[in-house]
């Protein structure tokens, strides 16, 4: 008799990105560039009062995100990462078996986890075959017993992004019983204009949360302090369930500095775009099945052949994120990229 719950044996465990020393990474991610300035600092001055609790309510981060994002403080909730109000938004809709959690597959491989660690059942709709979201699939998908749905756009592990119309249908067809969380993490890096911020598009739509996160191109994914913008009643009940005090005082205190770095942060971010624009095109050179991304990433669907093409980057030294359906590849600094792209060529031709 075993004294924890007998359906964990069947749980995948989340794989993070292998930090493999001397090779380059690019399998989780990060953006490269270090943290934005004054974070470091910030870190610091926090630190000296680090055997004090934290502010629980968070609330001075809270307002500051909530003026970005031009909504009241109250329907801002903090967590640790943004993959902790998945979690939370998961354990705030669901009871047990009889609830369902929809979404893409393959899509970020933390919904799945969450969904069983909650016990609830998860309904997974396939990508379509250009990889991306079936939002159509997805919407005759949702039963009476659909508490959730998660829209990741753009999409990990595949980079491709939902556009405005097709977003539109889907919104329409969810009854608002159901809750849309549209995890935005990459939000940064789209530029294709037809890919609608869901914030100021969706926002206000009772039955939709926005989740962000300050882990990618703000530069602090050590530090976990991710966002989600919902009504005010999906917003108390999000911070019910928060495991209390989980932003840490520094987390608080970085995240407060990194904001101030707005126009750095997107200096940054269009560094990667411009990297991830040549990437494509030369990865899209040898393996034409290769979509567009509008993300810091880009995915290669070489399917069986993955761990294999994983393992020959890792020889050339770069570390990259096998998948059983394919490889993704951060976009990293343009000397990595430089070193990966023959690895590419060199694992595409040997396998
Ligand atoms: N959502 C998506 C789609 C992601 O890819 C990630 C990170 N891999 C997260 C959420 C969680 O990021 P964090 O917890 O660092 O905010």
């Amino acid at each position: 008799m075993s004294l924890t719950r007998p359906d964990l044996d069947a749980l995948p465990s989340y794989v993070p990105g292998r930090t493999v020393p001397g090779a380059c990474k690019l399998a989780s991610n990060e953006v490269p560039y270090g943290p934005l300035p004054g974070v470091v600092e910030a870190i610091t001055e926090a630190a000296a009062v680090s055997h004090r609790y934290p502010d629980m309510g968070v609330v001075a981060l809270r307002e500051k995100l909530a003026a970005r994002c031009g909504v009241d403080p109250q329907r801002i909730s903090t967590g640790c990462g943004s993959v902790a109000l998945a979690e939370h938004l998961v354990r705030a809709t669901t009871l047990g078996p009889q609830d369902e959690v929809l979404y893409s597959w393959r899509s970020f491989e933390a919904y799945p986890i969450i969904a069983a660690s909650a016990g609830a059942t998860s309904i997974r709709v396939p990508n379509r075959p250009d990889h991306g979201h079936d939002l159509a699939a997805m919407a005759a998908a949702i039963t009476p017993r659909t508490r959730l749905v998660f829209v990741c756009n753009p999409n990990n592990p595949t980079g491709t992004a939902a556009r405005r119309a097709e977003l539109d249908a889907f919104l329409d067809a969810v009854p608002q019983t159901t809750l849309v969380v549209l995890d935005e993490a990459y939000r940064e890096f789209v530029t294709d204009a037809d890919v609608p911020d869901a914030l100021t598009t969706y926002g206000d739509e009772p039955n939709v949360v926005v989740l962000r996160t300050l882990s990618k191109a703000w530069g602090l994914a050590g530090l976990r302090i991710g966002y989600a913008v919902a009504s005010p009643a999906v917003s108390d009940a999000i911070r019910k369930v928060v495991t209390p005090f989980s932003a840490s005082a520094v987390a608080q205190a970085a995240a407060l500095a990194a904001l101030d770095q707005e126009v750095e942060m997107r200096r940054r971010a269009e560094l990667v775009v411009t990297e991830r624009e040549r990437v494509q095109a030369a990865v899209q050179k040898l393996l034409p099945e290769v979509p567009d991304t509008q993300s810091n990433f880009v995915w290669l669907p070489l399917r069986e052949r993955s761990v294999e093409f994983a393992a020959v980057c890792e020889q050339h030294g770069v570390i990259v994120r096998p998948f059983p359906e394919g490889v993704r590849v951060t976009i990293g600094t343009a000397d990595e990229n430089d070193k990966f792209l023959p690895a590419a060529e060199a694992a595409l031709n040997s396998l």
